[in-house]
C-alpha cells in the first residue's frame, strides 16, 4: 500500500474564520473561550478534509504561528511576556503582537518577526541567551492529538519543529553561541516524543528546513548529535525538509538513525534517486511531489511514469505528501465563483491537491484504470493549458528573445548623466523626497471601492483621485519638498494594480494565505506571457506634473517584486517571466519620459526576499534580477533621473548587486537599524546617489529635526553630501496626515541644517 500523508493545512479556513475570530478576540469583543471554540471547529473540519490519509497532521493548526507554538512547547517565551499577568494565551499573544486583550497600557516589545525561508510567512523568532533554559509545555498537542482521535482519526501525525531547526531559527539577545544550548534542548525532545509516543502517535513529523540551506561544520554536527540522542526514544521520526535539496547535506543522512526522510522533489527531484540509493532498505521515503507552494494542477499522468518505478522498487517504504506543508496555498479552488473558468480549470488549492494525492495512491495501488475518469480529466486540463492561446503570445515571446545586453545599458555612466539631470531637475545639495504614497484617507478608499463596484462612475472616480493629487501637491509645496510625489491614492496594492493593467495575469477573490497572524495576502495569479496593453499609470503622473513648477517623480513597481509577490507560472523559469514583465515596465517608463517627467521611482523591496537558500546560488538569480531591472530602467535618456527603493533592511551582502542596477538614486530603510547598512559602505564605495531613510514610518512617532541631522551625519561620514538625499524609510500610506506632515517639516527643516553647514 502506498502511504499518503499531509505536512500541514492552512488554518486561516476556507473564508478566514481565524482571521476573524484573532481579530475579535484581540478587541475584546470576544471571549478566549469563542477564541478557542472557532479554532477547534477549524481543526476538525481540516481532519475531516483530510478524510482517507494514511497520516494526518496533528499540532500544525496555530492561534498565530506554529514557530510561537513550539516555543510555548519547549518552555521558551521571553520573561517580558509573563510581566501584566493572565495565561498562557495572554504571554503567548503578548510575544506575538506586544500585548494581549488584558493590556490596557503600553504592553511589552512584541517578539521579531522574520521570513520563514523563501516565503512570504512571516514567524516570530525565538529568542535565547547564554541562561536560557527550556521546560517540556506539551499540553497543546496532546489535547489536539486527543481532539483528533475523538473525531476518529485513523493515524496521528503530531508535527513539531526539530531542535536544529529551532535553534536555527532563533537569535542570541547576548551574542551567545545557540548551538552551545542543543544539550539542554535535547531532554526536553526525548521527553516530548516520549510523551507522544504514549498519547498514540505511531510517526512523528519533525520538520527540519535548515537542512536545505548552507550548514557549516557546527550545525552539521549538531544535526548527528541531535538524531542520534532522539533515536532512543519511541516514536519513529519522519525528518522533513521542504523548499529545496539536501545539496551538501545530504551525505549527512545515509546513517542518520531516523525513521524516514521527506523530500521536496518539486525544488529536489535531481535528489529523489540519490536518496533512495543512500538510504537503507529499512527506512521510508517520503516524497513531496505535489507543490505546496503554487496552485497549479499536478500533471498526474507525468507523475505516475515517474513513480511507477519507485513504488515497484521500494514498495510500502514510499509515501506521498505536497512538497511542504499546504499552508501556502489558499483552501478551496470549489469557492471560486467568479473566475474565469477556463483558467479555473488549471487549478488545484489545498483541497484539490489532498485530491491529487489520493488518486495518485489508488492508481499506484491499483492500477492507473481504477481512476481512468480522473487521470483523463487531469491530462485535458493540463493540454488545455499547455496549448491555450490565452497562455502563449507570440509576441512577447518574440521580443524577450530578442533582448540584448545592451538594452539594460545607460547611454552614459552615471558620472555624465548626473550633472544633466542635476541641471534639469535644479537638484539643491541634500534634496528631499518621498517614497511615493501618502496617507490613504477614507474617502480614497471608498471613492476606490465605489468605482470598482461600479458605484461611481469613472469621471467621478478620476474627479475624486485628482482631488487627491491635488491636495497632495498643495502639501508637498507647503512643505518645501524638492522632488514631489503624486500620492498614489489610485493605488490599493503596489503589485495588484500593475497585475489588474497587465495582460497575463488573472484576479482571485479566495486565493488567500497567511502572511503572519491574522494577516493574509491574496498574490495575483499570473498564467500566462505578460504584456501592457497601454498605459498604466501616465495620466496620474502627468496630471501631477501639470500642477507644479517642481520635479514629480512618477511612480512603478519593479519587476522582480512583481513577479516575488505573485503565483507565479510553473511552465516557464521565473527569469522570463521576471523579463516580460519587465519589458512591460519599460514601455511604462519611455511613456512617462514621453510625457515630461523627468524622475522616474521603480520599487524594488522584494529583491532581496527572492534570494535562493543558498548562497552558492545568489549569483545565478541576481544575475537575471539585476537584468530584468536594467532592461526595464535603462532605456532611458541621460538628463532622466531613475529612483529605485527597497526596504526590510540587509542589504549589506548584496550592494554589489543594488550599485549594478544603476539607478541614479537609490532610497533605502536605514532609520531602524540606526544607519547600520551604512557600514557596508565601510567596504563598498557605493557609486550613485543614495538616500537612507532618516523617518521611520513605521511608527506614528515624530523624528525630532535633531535625530535626522544626527543620521544624515552619519550617513556623510561614508557618503559625500553631493550624491546624498533626504528621505523617509518607506511609502506613508499606512500613517495619518497630521503626523506625516509633522514629521516631513522637520525632515525638510533638518536639510535645510545640513545645506546651510556643508554648503
Ligand atoms: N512606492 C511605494 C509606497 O510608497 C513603496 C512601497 C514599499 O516599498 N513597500 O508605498
Ligand atoms: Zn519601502
Amino acid at each position: 500500500m502506498t502511504v499518503i500523508h499531509n505536512l500541514g493545512f492552512p488554518r486561516i479556513g476556507a473564508k478566514r474564520e481565524l482571521k476573524f475570530a484573532q481579530e475579535a478576540y484581540w478587541k475584546g469583543e470576544t471571549t478566549a473561550a469563542e477564541l478557542q471554540d472557532v479554532a477547534k471547529a477549524l481543526r476538525d473540519r481540516h481532519w475531516q478534509n483530510q478524510a482517507g490519509f494514511d497520516f494526518v497532521p496533528v499540532g500544525d493548526f496555530t492561534l498565530y504561528d506554529h514557530v510561537l507554538d513550539m516555543s510555548v512547547t519547549l518552555g521558551n517565551l521571553p520573561k517580558r511576556a509573563y510581566e501584566g499577568g493572565g495565561d498562557e494565551l495572554d504571554a503567548f499573544f503578548r510575544t506575538a503582537r506586544g500585548r494581549s486583550p488584558l493590556d490596557k497600557g503600553a504592553g511589552v516589545a512584541a517578539g521579531e518577526m522574520t521570513k520563514w525561508f523563501n516565503s512570504n510567512y512571516h514567524y516570530i523568532v525565538p529568542e535565547f541567551d547564554a541562561n536560557t533554559s527550556f521546560k517540556l509545555n506539551p499540553q497543546r498537542l496532546l489535547e489536539q492529538i486527543k481532539e483528533a482521535q475523538a473525531l476518529g482519526v485513523k493515524s496521528v501525525k503530531p508535527v513539531i519543529i526539530g531542535p536544529v531547526t529551532y535553534l536555527w531559527l532563533g537569535k542570541s539577545k547576548d551574542d551567545s553561541d545557540r548551538l552551545a544550548l542543543l544539550e539542554r534542548l535535547l531532554p526536553v525532545y526525548k521527553q516530548l516524543l516520549n510523551e507522544l509516543a504514549q498519547a498514540g502517535a505511531e510517526w512523528v513529523q519533525i520538520d527540519e528546513p535548515c537542512l536545505v540551506t548552507t550548514l557549516d561544520k557546527d550545525w552539521r554536527q549538531a544535526v548527528k548529535t541531535a538524531y542520534h540522542e532522539l533515536n532512543r526514544t519511541t516514536p519513529k521520526i519522519l525528518l522533513t525538509t521542504y523548499f529545496s535539496d539536501f545539496g551538501d547535506n545530504l551525505n549527512l543522512l545515509h546513517d542518520l538513525p531516523v525513521d524516514g526522510i521527506h523530500l521536496d522533489t518539486i525544488n529536489a527531484a535531481g535528489e529523489i534517486h540519490k536518496l533512495i540509493d543512500l538510504l537503507p532498505a529499512t527506512k521510508v521515503i517520503s516524497l513531496g511531489v505535489v507543490d505546496g507552494r503554487n496552485i497549479w494542477k499536478t500533471d498526474l499522468n507525468r507523475l505516475l511514469d515517474t513513480l511507477e518505478p519507485i513504488r515497484a522498487r521500494l514498495g510500502d517504504r514510499l509515501w506521498l505528501a505536497p512538497s511542504s506543508s499546504l499552508l501556502h496555498v489558499p483552501v478551496d479552488l470549489d469557492q471560486e465563483d467568479s473566475l474565469d473558468p477556463e483558467i479555473k480549470n488549471w487549478l488545484a488549492y489545498a483541497l484539490q491537491k489532498l485530491e491529487e494525492l489520493r488518486v495518485l495512491k489508488k492508481a499506484l495501488d491499483s492500477g492507473r484504470d481504477s481512476v481512468k475518469a480522473e487521470l483523463d480529466a487531469n491530462a485535458a486540463a493540463l493540454k488545455a493549458r499547455r496549448e491555450s492561446t490565452r497562455v502563449h503570445n507570440p509576441a512577447v515571446k518574440a521580443r524577450t528573445a530578442a533582448v540584448t545586453k545592451e538594452m539594460g545599458d545607460r547611454k552614459s555612466p552615471y558620472a555624465a548623466r548626473a550633472p544633466k539631470q542635476h541641471a534639469a531637475i535644479k537638484q539643491p545639495l541634500f534634496p528631499t523626497t518621498t517614497i511615493g504614497s501618502f496617507p490613504q484617507t477614507a474617502e480614497i478608499r471608498k471613492s476606490r471601492s465605489d468605482y470598482k463596484k461600479g458605484a461611481i462612475s469613472e469621471a467621478q472616480y478620476i474627479a475624486d483621485m485628482q482631488a487627491d493629487i491635488r491636495e497632495c501637491v498643495k502639501i508637498q509645496e507647503e512643505l518645501d519638498i524638492d522632488v514631489l510625489v503624486h500620492g498614489e491614492a489610485e493605488r490599493n496594492d503596489m503589485v495588484e494594480y500593475f497585475g489588474e493593467q497587465l495582460d497575463g495575469y488573472v484576479f482571485t477573490r479566495f486565493a488567500w494565505v497567511q502572511s503572519y497572524g491574522s494577516r493574509c495576502v491574496k498574490p495575483p495569479v499570473i498564467f500566462g506571457d505578460i504584456s501592457r496593453p497601454k498605459a498604466m499609470t501616465v495620466k496620474w503622473s502627468e496630471y501631477a506634473q501639470s500642477l507644479t513648477q517642481r520635479p514629480m517623480k512618477a511612480m512603478l513597481t519593479g519587476p522582480v517584486t512583481i513577479l516575488n509577490w505573485s503565483f507565479v507560472r510553473d511552465d516557464q523559469p521565473r527569469a522570463d517571466t521576471c523579463l516580460q514583465i519587465a519589458l512591460a515596465i519599460r514601455d511604462e517608463v519611455l511613456d512617462l519620459e514621453k510625457a515630461g517627467l523627468g524622475v522616474i521611482q521603480i520599487d524594488e523591496p522584494a529583491l532581496r526576499e527572492g534570494l535562493p537558500l543558498k548562497k552558492e546560488q545568489w549569483q545565478a538569480y541576481l544575475d537575471w534580477t539585476v537584468h530584468a531591472f536594467r532592461v526595464c530602467a535603462n532605456g532611458v535618456e541621460d538628463q532622466t533621473q531613475i529612483h529605485t527603493h527597497m526596504c526590510y533592511s540587509e542589504f549589506n551582502d548584496i550592494m554589489q548587486a543594488i550599485a549594478d542596477l544603476d539607478a541614479d538614486v537609490i532610497t533605502i530603510e536605514t532609520s531602524r537599524s540606526d544607519m547600520e547598512l551604512l557600514k557596508a559602505f565601510d567596504d563598498f564605495n557605493y557609486p550613485n546617489e543614495i538616500g537612507p531613510g532618516v523617518y521611520d514610518i513605521h511608527s506614528p512617532n515624530v523624528p525630532s529635526v535633531e535625530s535626522m541631522v544626527d543620521l544624515m551625519e552619519k550617513a556623510l561620514k561614508q557618503i559625500p553630501k553631493e550624491r546624498l538625499w533626504v528621505n523617509p524609510d518607506c511609502g506613508l500610506k499606512t500613517r495619518a496626515w497630521p503626523e506625516t506632515k509633522a514629521a516631513l517639516a522637520n525632515m525638510v527643516e533638518a536639510a535645510k541644517i545640513l545645506r546651510k553647514k556643508y554648503a
